[in-house]
């Protein structure tokens, strides 16, 4: 489907405007190639696996056109590279796939995690989750009910971290009913991990900020950028209106090679976040996710990224640059 700005393929449809454009999203690499105005052989002949290629229209527009390193496209290009087999690269690189049970995973104390959807707005090819099981989780399938009869039985978890796929792909309808059951059950605050308002900026509508402010529970966002470039001003008009009746606004990158493993560019972005009203909370090492060796950048590297954003910056927009390691009870703070 191709036809006008997703407000008027949203009138056509009869959809809200980020559903359209998610319906429109590019699904084909040569499609991707030319809208970047470049072919498929100049990015590396895309991969064929089974994590497909998609990518929202209006990300695309944010890729400078005619660079096969611009890093948006990086991030959403299904490289060939990712068919090479990388030794310590798995299927279930934080080892959480035997803890998921109906959607629900219990890692961290006082904290319960509900893999509440399996749907994302975009596909990033270093996703740790690119091969999730999800079809196998109820709650991700939309079947909540066995996730929340668990959670009646746990009395220290205080906090519910929405997660997916991304929770975002709920309908508001949806989610304010996970909200309200949440609240029912006791909870103080909801945690949502969501990359819906970078990629699809309409996804912040009336609907969503009108059952944010309504809940009782404390509402803590942490959305997804990587480069600052993500951050146009539809964006940053979108995260404006979502930190109106939040508690917090955070924000969480991946270190990618390639992308954002410059100092200048992590400094950039952490300065662009807080124009938009977001703090950089997490910077992640890659999760060794098969398909994704190509995008790692060693742990010392990091580290000297840190230190010399530490040198340029005000500490709170600073993140701190963290590890999942699997059986851990929290993130290891490398630095
Ligand atoms: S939006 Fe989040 S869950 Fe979905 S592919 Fe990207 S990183 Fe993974």
């Amino acid at each position: 489907m191709r036809s006008g700005t997703p407000a008027e393929t949203a009138a056509a449809l009869a959809l809200p405007p980020w559903q359209a454009a998610l319906q429109d999203a590019v699904r084909d690499p040569g499609e991707l190639a030319r809208l970047v105005g470049l072919t498929p052989a100049a990015l590396g002949p895309a991969a064929a696996t089974g994590f497909p290629l998609l990518v929202p229209r209006g990300f695309i527009a944010r890729m400078r056109k005619g660079d096969p390193h611009d890093p948006l496209l990086r991030q959403v290009w299904p490289h060939g590279d990712e068919l090479a087999a990388a030794p310590g690269f798995t299927a279930d690189p934080v080892r959480e796939q035997g803890l998921a049970a109906n959607g629900l995973i219990r890692k961290y104390r006082g904290r319960v995690l509900l893999i509440a959807s399996g749907a994302c707005p975009l596909h990033c090819r270093y996703c740790f989750r690119r091969e999730f099981p999800y079809s196998a989780q109820l709650a991700a399938r939309g079947d909540w009910e066995p996730a929340l009869s668990e959670l009646r039985k746990i009395d220290d978890a205080r906090e519910a971290i929405l997660s997916g796929g991304d929770p975002l792909s709920l309908s508001n309808r949806r989610l304010a009913e996970l909200l309200a059951r949440l609240t029912d059950l006791g909870f103080e605050t909801v945690r949502i991990h969501t990359r819906f308002p970078i990629a699809i900026p309409e996804r912040v509508d009336a609907g969503l900020l009108e059952l944010l402010g309504a809940t009782r529970l404390r509402t803590v966002v942490v959305v997804h950028t990587n480069h600052a470039n993500e951050l146009d001003d539809d964006v940053a008009r979108a995260l404006e209106r979502l930190r109106a009746p939040l508690t917090a606004l955070l924000n969480q990158s991946v270190l990618l090679r390639g992308i954002n493993d410059a100092t200048d560019t992590l400094a950039t972005l952490s300065e662009r976040l807080f124009d938009c009203g977001v703090l950089p909370y997490y910077l992640h090492l890659l999760d060794p996710v098969s398909g994704a060796a190509h995008f790692d950048v060693a742990e010392t590297v990091g580290r000297r990224l840190i230190e010399e954003l530490r040198a340029r910056l005000p500490g709170y927009l600073v993140p701190r640059l963290v590890r999942e390691t699997p059986g851990e009870l929290s993130k290891t703070v490398v630095a």
